[in-house]
Formats: structure tokens, sequence, C-alpha cells
């Protein structure tokens, strides 16, 4: 053992002295806390429970309300504690007034022990306590997600009112070790960046200091008048690098470059810690003034990986609690070796970290008054004060705030104090040896590297029970928060730029074929740029395409499935390579902004594999039963010449949906993409030409709907139209497409998507947080201008108030632009057309409801429409029953949710719908009553992915296939089974193969 190794252990076993002489359990507040949380460590289910119900119970006002929610949350509980909650549910029910008092005053009682006061003033008692403990103190005030700049604005006031009560309160405390009291000032406020600033994303960190910076001024100058701390606290992933560079900003100012009071956290479980650490004393170095860095592990390790899994993500943090573990203590190495510029302060309450922080500081020579430990309010009292006693400086991390803002808050420290890999939970609740939790993680880490231990589970296996989705890994999505890839993005736009204006032919049989007419396809952001001037077909090239595609059907139908799933796989890899160059020609053609251009790319690329995947499930001929004596076969042929008719608003991913379906399913394609993005439709044509499509396979041209779509719509050579658009054309196709012409071979086979005109329902008891920012984002994201998007937005009576304030604050504070910068939410609709129509829709709004927000400062030149939201709408209202297809959102208030479904449900449409609830019994019933294709609990209404959200909807949405799903394909064959007597005179093989290959083509 080295001696480091051997003094960590002293220290440890000191610590643990020490902590033993005042015994406490974990959880120091005996009583109801400590049976809760008892329970939670022993059944995951309840734990589950549990912090859903701690969640909901700050937004329940009504007695009954809470003894229904503890009812539907325990009373199914099949724990050996479940006839005991069911009683005590039946109890609550006879008297609910008090029980549910009695149920908020316990939880209440969890809360406030981790919240050290409800505000300025009480926190002032906490303090005054932990000062005579010999414990100082870091503020942290509690705040609502904020949604709006109104909101950030308060939070902001707020912070400011924080200081100065502490500054008036302390004036005179002294520091607690009475020695390098200059390091450690007093007053001591932690900040959370996000808090501030409502707009922040990732993918612009300039936005995020422009608009932070300001505000964070008065509060420094202020902090520093009164001679106190400022530290930014650290969040989610996706805003580490503005925080840091933020820091790094600020405080090379020249206001603020001599000042030592300032400090970032720096969370060990990332990855990029290390290198966020070296640059930041680089920094540090340069500016020439000390700072502070807290070093913790990280509070959003579950989210982190679950976000990242979601969008295919490089995970940001360590996947092993030893590997952190490790990596904080090569963070205090490094801290501690940079002292001269650097003032550590080690935010831990595991003894291992803290004891190895106190033992390398000895080595290094560094008095332990150059350092402090931090720890939170409420945790590890034991710790605190063991460490008081050896001599180390302690401060407390105490959150102020009331109980609803800090419920966010206190999940987490329940879910800290419960995690199976907690430190706390292993020393208090487990009593896991000393020797055990002092262990060196360098060795731990080596063990399970060695394959000890193996955290990671995917679940990609296949079996009967394996569902569809599951069989396949989405494409990842770019994840903006790295500057390489901003930089990508930057370059793609430069790059792309240069090319607009260009000119591209049809491709027919694969020949390059102009026109006389072009359409001249414009950017909606500045109608006077010509992306590119594509030529346009008329009849006489729609009935050479449709001989053309005639022709390569007999050949490529016959293809061998498995080359037909390999152009897809090549066409998805050149997408791949493309990615940004497309991503940004998007930007330009149809006004999408940076992220959500990237998710039509990501989607085009899902597609294609998704769809090669799914011809692999389905394309041997596959034995329909075992039955001795005959053997019947079935298997799928291509339809003949397939019509794909696609809309501009997700360009390249909607027409490589169909194209890709048609193709791989062995059908011949003409591919029109909508006029106003006609240039990603011949990006498309190029990359399926790279990747190899044999001539007349596929075809692209296009041209007027009404004209030459029309035709080929009607043509008897045309066997299947795939459409995804309006209701108006779709209509009209299906009608069409219906009537048998002279010469026809097949019936025609119709594949229409149309638009919906979804609604978001908001229960009485939902998370405005997260029900107003995803509302907000279905409803304005893309303009509104998402077949999926919310724009109805049913909101129940109790809550309608504050909704709607929340909602308008929301609204009010979106990033309106040019989406060529990036983090923009709401950019152009789509061309002159659609702009006008919508602003005619705005003026009937004006006479049917009220006009209750309207955004005054949307660019002038450029088909902008500024956000618009109607309040008191009438269900049957024009605005509340008809698509518009742009960023307006009709707000109707429900008495109960019976009343809610009735009005979601009562139009024409069915395509998605959203509901935001934390009662189990009403997400059951939306479940099972919500009449829509795609029905969204709790999250966003858009953003379907391939594979994982199969999307379509029915009534006069759509046809009722899934686009993106397992059944998808089985719209684009026709299917045929096989059947042969195999017996010869009463004899019969034994056994037939599950697949026979030999008349897989059609000859
Ligand atoms: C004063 C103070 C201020 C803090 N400020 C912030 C802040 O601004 N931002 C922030 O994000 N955190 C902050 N934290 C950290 C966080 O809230 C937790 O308290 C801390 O991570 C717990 O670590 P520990 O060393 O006390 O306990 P331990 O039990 O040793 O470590 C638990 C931590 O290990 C990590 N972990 C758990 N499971 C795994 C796994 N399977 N693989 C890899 N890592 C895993 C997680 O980070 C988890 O929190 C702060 C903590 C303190 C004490």
């Amino acid at each position: 053992m080295g001696a480091l190794q051997a003094e960590v252990e002293r220290r440890g076993e000191r610590i643990f002295e020490l902590v033993d002489d005042h015994p406490e359990p974990l959880f120091s507040k005996a009583g109801f806390y400590q049976r809760m949380m008892a329970l939670s460590m022993r059944d995951e289910h309840f734990k589950v429970q549990l912090f859903r119900f701690v969640d909901v119970l700050a937004s329940l006002h009504r007695g009954t309300d809470i003894v229904q929610h503890l009812d539907e949350y325990f009373a199914t509980m099949r724990n050996g504690y479940g006839s005991l909650i069911r009683t005590g549910v039946r109890a609550a029910r006879v008297v609910p007034f008090l029980s549910g008092q009695l149920l908020r005053w316990n939880v209440s009682g969890m809360a406030r022990q981790f919240i050290a006061g409800r505000n300025p003033q009480d926190v002032m008692k906490t303090l005054r306590k932990r000062r005579a403990q010999g414990i100082g103190f870091t503020v942290d005030l509690l705040g609502e997600a904020v949604v709006s700049e109104t909101e950030a604005n308060e939070y902001a006031m707020r912070c400011l009112e924080l200081l100065e009560h502490l500054g008036r309160e302390c004036r005179g405390w002294s520091d607690p070790l009475g020695q390098d009291s200059d390091l450690f000032p007093v007053v001591n406020l932690s900040v959370k960046i996000s808090a501030l600033y409502s707009q922040m994303n990732p993918a612009d960190p300039a936005d995020a200091i422009t608009h932070l910076a300001p505000k964070l001024r008065p509060i420094l100058r202020r902090a520093r008048e009164l001679g106190a701390f400022v530290n930014f606290d650290m969040e989610s992933y996706a805003h580490k690098n503005s925080t840091l560079d933020l820091f790094k900003t600020l405080f090379t100012e020249r206001e603020f470059r001599d000042w030592p009071h300032i400090g970032i956290v720096i969370q060990a479980y990332l990855r990029d810690a290390e290198d966020d650490l070296r640059d930041l004393l680089e920094w540090g170095r340069e500016r020439g003034t000390r700072f502070a860095v807290r070093l913790v592990k990280g509070a959003y390790w579950d989210f982190e990986k679950i976000k990242s899994r979601q969008n295919g993500w490089a995970c940001p943090v360590f996947l092993q609690k030893p590997e952190s573990d490790l990596n904080f203590e090569i963070l205090t190495r490094i801290l501690l070796e940079n002292e001269s510029i650097v003032t550590a302060a080690f935010g831990s309450h595991n003894v291992r970290s803290i004891a190895h922080a106190q033992a390398l500081a000895d080595q290094l020579g560094i008095d332990r008054g150059r350092f402090e430990f931090q720890l939170l309010y409420g945790m590890a009292g034991p710790v605190k004060r063991a460490l008081v006693e050896m001599g180390y400086r302690v401060r407390e991390y105490s959150p102020v705030g009331e109980l609803l803002p800090g419920m966010a808050y206190l999940v987490r420290r329940l879910l800290e104090n419960t995690s199976n890999e907690g430190f706390l939970r292993a020393k208090f609740s487990e009593n896991v040896s000393e020797a055990e939790l002092l262990r060196d993680p360098a060795q731990i880490v080596t063990e399970s590297s060695n394959g000890a231990r193996q955290l990671e589970i995917r679940g990609n296996g296949q079996s009967l029970d394996t569902p569809a989705g599951d069989t396949y890994e989405n494409a990842p999505l770019v994840n903006f928060v790295y500057r390489a890839n901003q930089d990508r993005m930057r370059a793609a736009l430069a790059q792309v730029k240069t090319q607009l204006g260009q000119k591209y032919p049809l491709v027919i049989n694969g020949d390059r074929v102009w026109t006389e007419n072009t359409i001249a396809s414009i950017n909606p952001s500045h109608p006077e740029e010509v992306v590119g001037h594509v030529a346009e077909a008329g009849i006489p090239e729609a009935e050479r395409a449709v001989k053309a595609a005639r022709q390569a059907f007999e050949k490529w139908s016959r293809t061998p499935f498995e080359t037909r799933c390999r152009l897809l796989e090549r066409a998805a890899d050149i997408m791949h390579r493309r990615r940004y160059e497309l991503a940004a020609l998007e930007v330009y053609e149809v006004g999408k902004a940076w992220a959500e251009a990237d998710g039509d790319i990501r989607e085009a690329i899902d597609f294609c594999l998704f769809y090669a995947q799914q011809m692999r499930l389905i394309g041997r001929p596959r034995l329909t039963q075992h039955v001795l004596g005959e053997e019947s076969y079935q298997h799928y042929w291509g339809r003949g010449v397939a019509m794909v008719i696609a809309p501009w608003n997700f360009p390249l991913a909607i027409l490589t949906g169909m194209t890709t379906a048609a193709l791989v399913t062995g059908n011949a394609v003409i591919m029109k993409p909508a006029e106003q993005s006609a240039v990603v439709g011949a990006k498309l044509m190029e990359i399926f030409e790279e990747a190899g499509v044999p001539r007349g396979v596929l075809n692209y041209l296009p041209g007027k709907g009404s004209v030459m779509g029309a035709h080929l719509v009607d043509h008897k050579d045309v066997d299947l139209i795939a459409f995804t658009g309006s209701r108006e054309v779709g209509l009209r196709i299906w009608e069409s497409a219906g009537k048998t012409r002279e010469g026809q071979r097949e019936l025609k086979r119709v594949i229409c998507e149309m638009g919906g005109k979804n609604a978001v329902i908001i229960d009485a008891d939902a998370d405005l947080d997260e029900a107003i920012v995803d509302t907000v984002y279905s409803a304005f994201g893309y303009q509104g201008q998402k077949c999926s998007a919310c724009s109805r937005l049913i909101i129940l009576e109790e809550i309608y108030p504050r909704a709607v304030e929340r909602l308008m604050n929301a609204a009010a504070s979106l990033r309106v632009g040019n989406p060529e910068e990036p983090g923009i939410t709401v950019g152009p609709v789509i061309d002159g057309k659609a702009h006008k129509n919508i602003l005619g829709y705005i003026e009937s709004g004006k006479q049917e409801a009220r006009l209750a927000f309207q955004r005054g400062d949307v660019p002038e030149n450029g088909f902008f429409i500024p956000p618009t939201i109607f309040t008191n709408v009438d269900p049957s209202a024009k605005i509340a029953c008809e698509e518009i297809f742009g960023p307006v959102l009709s707000v109707i208030k429900a008495r109960d949710l019976d009343e809610a479904f009735e009005i979601a449900n009562g139009t024409e449409f069915a395509l998605t719908a959203g509901f935001f609830s934390r009662s189990p019994a009403n997400i059951e019933r939306a479940k099972a009553e919500i009449v829509a294709g795609n029905v969204y609990i709790n999250r966003s209404c858009t953003g379907a992915v391939v594979g994982r959200h199969p999307f379509g909807g029915f009534k006069m949405s759509g046809g009722g296939t899934k686009a993106g799903g397992a059944d998808y394909l089985l719209q684009f064959v026709v299917p045929r089974v096989v059947t042969e007597n195999i017996t010869r005179h009463g004899f019969a093989p034994e056994t037939t193969p599950q697949y026979r290959d030999e008349f897989l083509p059609p000859r």
C-alpha cells in the first residue's frame, strides 16, 4: 500500500471515529421521513411512486385531491405495506381535509430537512445556528424552472434581495477558522445560471452570455461591494460550456478582473471535467487573480444518462461509480497542485473523497485553512461535525425557497439519499465496512475493467417479446453542445451559401433533363435570395418518367431485396457524410432552426436504415404454418410504379421515408418534392445516384402538383401513390385514385398522411414547468408548421389563469429571427401564400376570440409571423377547427377532464395529442380516451422518432398507416401465398424449411 493510501485510511478512520461518537441515522429527522426512506430503499416501485407523489403534492390544494392522489399512487402497492397503505387511504377518505393537511405537513417536514429556510429572513435562524457550530454557509435560491424572461428577471431580483439581506444580517460575523479569511468571505451566494435566462440554447453560448452578463453584473457588483463571494453552480451538461464561457468572459472584464471571490463548479462525473479544469486554470493564470473551484461529483447523473441514450449521444458521464470517485481524486490533485491560483472547495459527503483531499493536501504541504469542505444542508451532519472537530473549514450549502419551487431539489436529494451506489446509504443505512468504504477507487476501477462488473445494459437482443423498434438503434442527433459541431454547422452554412442560386435538372431514367420552365425556390427569411432554380416537369416529362419507371420496375422488382436494402444503407451513409451540408440547406430553403434541420436529416437516415432492416424481416418467403403434407409460404412483391408526393415541412425526412419504403419493397419511384423544397429533393436524387440506384428506378420530377402531379395520380400506369400533405389535396388524390382507368393493372393503393388540429390538455395537477415549455415548443417550434404541432391548448379551469400567464410570458421570451443564427426557435413561415393565409386566420381569430398575446418584434423582411395566442376560444370557432399551419395557438378553457377530452376529440382530425398530468388515473384515462394516432403524455406532441414513435393519424388525418413503424412497408407490396401439396402417394417429408427463397422475384 502506498503512503498516500495509508494516510487516506488513517484520516478516514479518524472521521469515522468522530462520526461514531455522535451516532446519527442517515436521515437525521426521525419519524415519517425516516420510515418513507427506509421503505424506498427496500422497494424500488414504492420509491418511484413516493417520489412521484412528493413531486405532485405541492401543486395540490384541496384535501380531497391529496387523498385522491395518495390512493392512485399507493392503493395498488404490492409490498408488505400494501394493506396498511390501503387502510390509511380509506381512513383518509373519511376526513380528507385533515388527512390531506397532515400529509402535506409531513412531506413539508421532508422538504424542510433539505431546505434551510423559506425566505431570506427565515434562513437566518439556520445560519446563526451553524455559525455557533463553526460552520459557514453558501446560500442558494431555489426557483421554479424559469420558462420566461419575466421569471428569470424575478430570480435575478430575488438574488439581489437575498444578497442585501445577508450583507446586512451578517455584518460583523467573523471567519469560523480565524485564518485565511481573506480567501473565504462569510457571505457566500451560489447562483443557478439557467434560472437567469429562459432561452439558453447549447448551440449558442454567445447568446447566453449576451443575455446573462447584464443580469449578473449588478449582482456581482453588489456582492463585491458587500465583500461577499459568488459561486456559479453547474447544472446539466447542455449548459456546461455556456456556464464556463460566461464565467471566464465576465471575470476577465476590467471591473471584475482583480476580484478573487468568485468560484465555479467542476463535476467529476463528466468525462471532460479534467480538460475543463485545466482550461480554467490556464485562464486563471492569464487573468492573474485567484478564483475558486468547487469540486463535486455531480447531481444529474440519471438525467444525463437518459438524455444521451434517447438522443444517441456519447454519454458525457462515467457509467461506473468508482470512475467518478477516481476522477474526483485526480481533479483534487490538480486543484491542490495549483493552489497558488485556485482555492479548492471539496463538495462531497463521501468520507473517502474527503480523507483523500485531506491526506493529499498534507502531502503537498498545503495548510488546512487554505481550502474548504462543502456539504449540503440536511445531509451528513455527523461528517460536518467531525470535520469541524478536526480543524477543517466547513461550509454548508443552504437552499432557500418555498416548498413548491423546492420540489425538484427535494426529489434530487431524496434520490441521492436512496441511490444504490451512494456513499451515504452505504455508510449510514447499510453499514458497509469502513475498510470497504475507504478503498482506493483506482483499484476498484482496475478490477471492474478486468470484467468484474459491467453496468451498461443494452436492449438489442431479439426474441418474440422484443419490441419491433428495439432491434433497431437510431441514428444519433448532432449534439450542438460541442463547439466543434457548432463550427461545422457554421462552416456548412457558409459553404452552402456560396452554392445558392444553382440550377437543378429533372432526372428521368438516369438522364438529366432540362425544361423551359423552372421553379425558383426561395429563402423564406430573405425572399429575394434564390436557393435554387429547379427544372419544372410538365405532362411530357411525366409521361417519360412513368415509362421509364414501368420499364425499370420489371428488373428492380426481381432484384434480391438484400441488394435493395444495401442501396438504402449506402444512401444513409452519404447523408451522414453530408449531414451538415443538408441541414444548412434546410435552414436556407425552408427556414428550419439548426436543431430542427438536423432532426430532419437524422430522421431521413433513420428511415433508410429502419426500412432496410424491416425489409430483411419480411423479405423472405416465410412458412405460414407447419402442417404435414403441405407447405405454404407467404411473401411480397412490389406493386409497380410508385408516385411519391412529399411536403416541404420535413423536406428530406418525409421524401426519403416514402421513397425508401417504395424502393426497398421493389417499386420504381417517381419522386415529386414540394416546389418550396425542390432543392433538397434534388440533393436526395444526387444521394441515390451516388449510392448506385439503377436508371429509371428513381426519377426526380418536381413540378406543379395541380398539373403534372394530378396527371400522374390519374395515370393508368401508376400503381401506388404515397402522399403527405394537406387534407384538401389528400382527399382529391384519394378520390381520384378510386377510379379505374382503361388499361390499369392494379387497384391503386393510396398511402395518405394529412394534417391535424392537435390538442394538448393541461390537467389541474400538471407540472407547469414542463407543460409550458413543452407546449410552447410544440406550438411554436418550426413556426407551428409541423403536422404534429399543437394548435389547441385545453387548460383545466382550476389552473387556467396561472397557466395562461406563464404561457404568454414564455411565448414573449422565444427567440424569433433568421434561423441561420444558432438558438433561434421561431423562424419564417414557408412562403408568401402561407404568410397571407396565416395572417387571415389571425384576423378571423380577432373576431372570434381574445387576442391575448402577439409578438411585436419580428423581422420585417421575410415571411415572419409573430407568435400569436388567442384565449377564451370557443371550441367551435374557425381558429379552433381549421388547420392553420403557423405559430398561432388557440387556448380553450375546460370545466373538467370530461369536457377537456370532449373538446380534444371533437375535431375531424386525429393526428397527435398531448396530455400533461400527474394523476395516474387521469393519465390512464387519457391513454384510453384521446382520439389521435399519436398520444403523448407529459412531453411535447411533436418530434416522433423512427421505430420508437411510429407516426400517423386517422379520421381526416390520414389512412391509418404508421410511418417509421413495423407495418409501414406492407402498404407498398402485394402479398402472395404459394401452397404446394408435397404428399406423394401418402408420403410426405417430415419437416419443411421455415423460409424458401426460390420463387422470391416475380418472373
Ligand atoms: C456543497 C455541494 C454543492 C454541490 N453543487 C453542485 C453543483 O453545482 N452541481 C452539481 O451537479 N452537483 C453539485 N453537488 C453534487 C451533488 O449534488 C451530490 O451531492 C454529489 O454528487 C454526491 O457526491 P458524494 O461525493 O457526496 O457522494 P458519493 O455517494 O460518493 O457519490 C455519488 C455521486 O456519484 C456519481 N455516481 C452515482 N452513480 C454513478 C455511476 N453508476 N457511475 C458514475 N458516477 C456515478 C453521481 O455524481 C452521484 O451524485 C454539490 C454537492 C455539494 C455537497
